[in-house]
């Protein structure tokens, strides 16, 4: 509930009392990307903020209301345009009543003897008082579009590269099924706080004042709840959402699915469901954007005299040279054997393998022997370089 009192919007905006239209706007827009409940999940703090500096950009943003808030020093729709002028004059003039308070009946002021002009609190206490939360709880609301949610979805490995359908379980808010998002059943009674007369009657300082009740807004009458959704309108479900998957599908993506975020009240249009797809993980395979990479051991004579090997990928086996003399952590790059690209059909990422040379176990003196003989023949410090640059 909007209170009405002692805000002081330009600060909460961070703009100047003589800000223009324009520089309004964009200050209120740079908050609101700041702190829009959307970018900030279940941040109280973020929220109320948010709340703030909607209330401040509600009144600000509009001509009418930010005169009115600028002569008295707070907004409130009951307050007509005259009223606020004429407690801006007697402000800068300083001098007292008659002030024309417009619809506001002074019963029982004249008969009470304290009063007077100097029985005037200030304007603004007075009306504090009575408009701080009273500000049309039930006001009719028009078509209000449904908020758009947003869930991170994990697609299995396979999926993801292939293609397929996937599902999700989500929370969202449906158009209650008993009163059909009216939020009410229909039968009216008679309006508690002003019992039926649409009016009820505040005190402010020593006036009293008859005001309309802010329960029903008039009308004398209030609504039935609905039982099932306590008159939201709206009722919270748990669903499980079935959507597509594009072949190639990388981590992070957004997937938009219209109208499947929260409903809509009074016909208003439900809001978008955005799914950020979260792709799986492999054993073997590790995925990097349309790129495969994946560790391959080879043995010493292998790597040292070149061959031909067996190495998986993600469409089966497929041969890889390994040029002689290959190191241990070597990568080399098999092309368009990886992911068939989403963003551009018909092209496929690489698998980039790293070949680790699996060094053997020496059981035998034979073998021991011939391992000698090797390095004999081979007397290369493979070190040196490391110390030449010391
Ligand atoms: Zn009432
Ligand atoms: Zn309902």
């Amino acid at each position: 509930m909007a209170t009405t009192t002692n805000k002081d919007y330009y600060a909460m905006l961070g703009v100047k009392k003589t800000a223009t239209p324009e520089e309004i706007r964009k200050a209120f827009r740079k908050a609101a990307r700041r702190y829009h409940p959307d970018v900030n999940p279940g941040d109280k703090k973020a929220e109320e903020k948010f709340k703030e500096i909607s209330e401040a950009n509600d009144i600000l943003s509009d001509e009418k209301k930010r005169k009115i808030y600028d002569q008295v020093g707070f907004y409130s729709d009951q307050i007509d345009p005259a009223t606020a002028e004429a407690y801006a004059r007697q402000q800068r003039e300083g001098s007292r009543p008659p002030v024309d308070f417009g619809g506001f009946d002074f019963n029982g002021f004249s008969g009470d003897p304290g009063a007077g002009p100097q029985g005037f609190g200030s304007f603004k206490d007075i009306f504090s008082g009575i408009f701080s939360g009273a500000q049309h709880p039930h006001a009719p609301r028009g078509p209000q579009p449904g908020t758009d949610l947003e869930y991170q979805a994990t697609v299995d490995f396979w999926t993801a590269i292939r293609g397929g359908q996937a599902r999700i379980q989500i929370n969202r808010q449906e158009v209650c099924p008993t009163c059909h998002g009216q939020a009410h059943t229909g039968g009216a009674k008679t309006c508690t706080e002003c019992h039926g007369t649409g009016q009820v009657t505040q005190m402010g300082g020593r006036m009293k004042f008859n005001i309309t009740c802010p329960s029903c807004n008039g009308t004398g009458k209030t609504s039935n709840d609905c039982a099932t959704c306590h008159g939201e309108g709206t009722v919270t479900r748990s669903e499980t959402v079935e959507f597509r998957i594009n072949p190639g599908t990388r981590d992070g993506q957004r997937i938009r699915l219209q109208g499947k975020g929260n409903a809509g009240m009074n016909g208003g249009p439900a809001g978008d469901l955005f799914l950020i797809v979260r792709t799986g993980t492999h054993p073997v395979f590790t995925r990097l954007g349309d790129d495969i990479q994946l560790t391959v051991p080879i043995t010493v004579a292998e790597a040292a005299l070149g061959a031909k090997v067996e190495v998986p990928t993600i469409d089966g086996r497929a041969h890889l040279k390994i040029p002689p003399g290959t190191q241990s952590g070597q990568k080399l790059r098999m092309r368009e054997r990886g992911v068939e690209s989403a963003s551009h059909p018909g092209q496929r990422g690489d698998e980039i393998v790293t070949v680790e040379v699996a060094v053997p176990h020496l059981n035998d003196e034979r073998s021991r022997e011939i391992m000698r003989e090797l390095a004999r023949l081979n007397p290369d410090d493979p070190r040196k370089t490391l110390f030449d640059k010391l």
